[in-house]
C-alpha cells in the first residue's frame, strides 16, 4: 500500500494509515510508555508488550494475507514503528528485528518455508532473529567466518556469531554461512536455523536498547536439514542486501518516533519549568532547539515515509539504494541531535533517570550503528550518486 503524494511532493498518509498511526498511538500511550523505564532500567523482556502486539494482530502487519498478516507494507510498518518509538525504543524491536530476520525468507524462501516461518511469526507463534555479524566481521559483512558444508541431506554449520538481538527468545534463527570460502560474497547462503541446534553465549551489557537481549551465538556442527538453506546456494549476501534495503527504513522510523518523543517530552517541560521569572520556552535559546528538532523530525519523516514507499512499489534495488540510505541515516541522525537537544532543554533534569531523555539519548546511539553504520550508508549514498 502507498501513501497519497499530491502535486507539490508533499506526502500524505491515506486514512486507513492515519487510523493506524491513531491506534497504535493509543496502545502505546497506555500500555507502552508506563513499561518504557522499567524495561530500561532492569533489561526486562517485554513479554508482556509482545503479547500485547499479538492480541491487536500488529506482529504480522507485513506479512502477506497469506500467509496469516495483515497484509500491509513497509510504510505501514513504519508507521506503527514510529508511534511506538515515541515512548520506548526497545517495544518497536519486535517490528524491526522481526522484519529483518524474515526478509530472506520473504525475498528468497521456498514456498514451505514462506508457510512455516512466515505464518508463525505473524500469528506470534515462532520468534525470529537474525545473524549475521561476527567478532571480525560487521561493516566488512561479506569476510565472516561461518562455515557451512554438505553432509548427507543436512548441513552442518560451524561458526561464532556476536551481536544477535533476540536470539535468546528465538525459535529460529536466520544464519548466514560460507558454503564455498573462496568465492567471497557469492559463497554466503542463508540458513534457518531452529532453537536447540544454536548455542547462546554472552548476554551483552548495552548502553540502552535493554530488554531485548543481544547476546553471541555458537553453532558447533549445528545440523539442519538440506531444506532450511534459504534460496539458491551462493545468493544469500544479495538477498541479505535487498533485505537490508527493505528494513532500512524501520530503523529510521525509530529514529522519527524517537526524536518526536524528545520533541513532545522537551516542549511540555519548557512550557511548564521556569527560570529568569518566565516559562524556560519563552527564551529564544529554548525555542531554537525545539524548531530545529520539529524542522529536522519532519525532514525525517519524509524521508522515512518516501524511501518505505520505494520499497512497497518495488524499488529497493542498488540503484535505488541511495534514497533508502538517506532515509536511515538522516533520521537516525536527527534522532541523536533531538535527544542530545532534548536533555539540553530539561537542563539538569535532563540527566537524571526521572525524566526519559537520557534513556532516549542512549538508545538513540544504537540506531547510527546497526544494520549499517552511517558511515557505511554514507558510503553506499556516495557509490551511488558518482557512479550515476
Ligand atoms: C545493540 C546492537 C544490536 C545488534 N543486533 C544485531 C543483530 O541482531 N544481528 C546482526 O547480525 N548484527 C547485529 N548488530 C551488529 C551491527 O550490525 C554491527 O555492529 C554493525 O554493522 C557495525 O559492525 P561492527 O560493530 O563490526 O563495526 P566495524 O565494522 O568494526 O566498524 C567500526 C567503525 O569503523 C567504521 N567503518 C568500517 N568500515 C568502514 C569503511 N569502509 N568506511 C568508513 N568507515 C568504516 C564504522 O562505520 C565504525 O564507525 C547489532 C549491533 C548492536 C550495537
Amino acid at each position: 500500500m502507498t501513501g497519497k503524494v499530491d502535486a507539490r511532493g508533499a506526502f500524505e498518509l491515506d486514512e486507513s494509515q492515519r487510523m493506524l498511526a491513531d491506534t497504535v498511538y493509543e496502545l502505546s500511550r497506555r500500555h507502552v510508555a508506563p513499561r518504557a523505564a522499567a524495561i530500561d532500567e532492569n533489561d526486562e523482556y517485554p513479554e508482556d508488550i509482545f503479547q500485547l502486539l499479538k492480541s491487536h494482530g500488529l506482529l504480522g502487519l507485513y506479512v502477506p494475507e497469506a500467509y496469516g498478516g495483515a497484509g500491509l507494507g513497509i510504510l505501514e510498518t513504519c508507521v506503527a514503528i514510529e508511534q511506538m518509538a515515541r515512548f520506548c525504543s526497545n517495544s518497536p524491536l519486535f517490528f524491526s528485528v522481526h522484519l529483518l530476520a524474515t526478509r530472506p525468507v520473504a525475498i528468497g524462501g521456498s514456498e514451505e518455508q514462506k508457510k512455516t516461518y512466515l505464518t508463525g511469526v505473524a500469528r506470534g507463534e515462532l520468534r525470529p532473529a537474525f545473524s549475521l555479524t561476527e567478532p571480525h566481521a560487521g561493516s566488512d559483512a561479506a569476510n565472516i567466518s561461518t562455515r557451512a558444508v554438505r553432509d548427507g541431506d543436512s548441513w552442518v554449520i560451524n561458526g561464532q556469531k556476536c551481536y544477535c538481538t533476540g536470539s535468546s527468545v528465538a525459535d529460529f534463527i536466520t544464519v548466514a554461512a560460507k558454503t564455498e570460502p573462496d568465492k567471497g560474497a557469492k559463497g554466503i547462503s542463508f540458513f534457518i536455523v531452529p532453537r536447540g541446534a544454536f548455542r547462546v553465549g554472552r548476554h551483552e551489557r548495552k548502553m540502552g536498547m535493554r530488554g531485548i537481549p543481544t547476546c553471541e551465538v555458537f553453532l558447533e556442527n549445528a545440523r539442519v536439514p538440506l531444506e532450511n538453506m534459504i534460496g539458491e546456494q551462493g545468493l544469500g549476501f544479495k538477498t541479505a542486501m535487498l533485505g537490508f534495503n527493505q528494513a532500512r527504513p524501520a530503523i529510521g522510523a525509530r529514529g522519527v518516533g524517537l526524536a518526536q518523543g524528545c520533541l513532545d517530552y522537551a516542549s511540555a517541560y519548557a512550557r511548564e519549568r521556569e527560570a529568569f521569572g518566565k516559562p524556560i520556552a519563552q527564551h529564544q535559546a529554548v525555542q531554537f532547539m525545539l524548531a530545529d528538532m520539529f524542522m529536522e523530525t519532519e525532514a525525517a519523516r519524509l524521508l522515512v515515509y518516501r524511501a518505505a514507499s520505494m520499497v512497497d512499489n518495488g524499488d529497493y534495488r542498488k540503484e535505488h539504494v541511495h534514497f533508502i540510505c538517506a532515509a536511515k541515516c538522516y533520521a537516525t541522525d536527527t534522532a541523536m541531535k533531538a535527544a542530545v537537544d532534548g536533555v539540553q532543554v530539561l537542563g539538569g533534569a535532563g540527566y537524571m533517570m526521572d525524566h526519559p531523555l537520557e534513556r532516549f539519548m542512549r538508545d538513540a546511539k544504537q540506531l547510527q550503528i546497526i544494520e549499517g553504520t552511517n558511515q557505511i550508508q554514507r558510503m553506499v549514498i556516495a557509490q551511488n550518486l558518482l557512479s550515476l
